[in-house]
């Protein structure tokens, strides 16, 4: 793992899809999920690190980071999404 893996897809933010700076992003690796299992088995496979994202890995803008963040500890991306989106539409 490098942060290599990390820098291949152009940042935007999952919560809008929309581009921002990588200076006001953050990465967040969220819980794995079935997605994530085969594409961290086919990595491991390969025996190298392949070029791609991880599915298990979205960036956030500043307004939402500390949000995903926090969730990226007990839910898989699917789940955080629908979570923030939730508390997005509230305000
Ligand atoms: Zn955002």
């Amino acid at each position: 793992m490098g942060a290599s893996l990390d820098t291949v897809r152009s940042p935007f933010c999952f919560l809008r899809n929309r581009n921002f700076s990588t200076s006001t992003g953050e990465l967040a690796h969220f819980l794995a999920s079935d997605r994530g299992v085969v594409w961290e088995q086919r990595v491991n496979d390969a025996g190298r690190t392949m070029p791609g994202h991880h599915p298990d890995t979205g960036w956030f803008c500043e307004a939402h980071a500390d949000a995903a963040i926090e969730l990226a500890t007990t839910q898989t991306i699917q789940e955080a999404l629908l979570s923030i989106r939730k508390e997005v539409s509230k305000t």
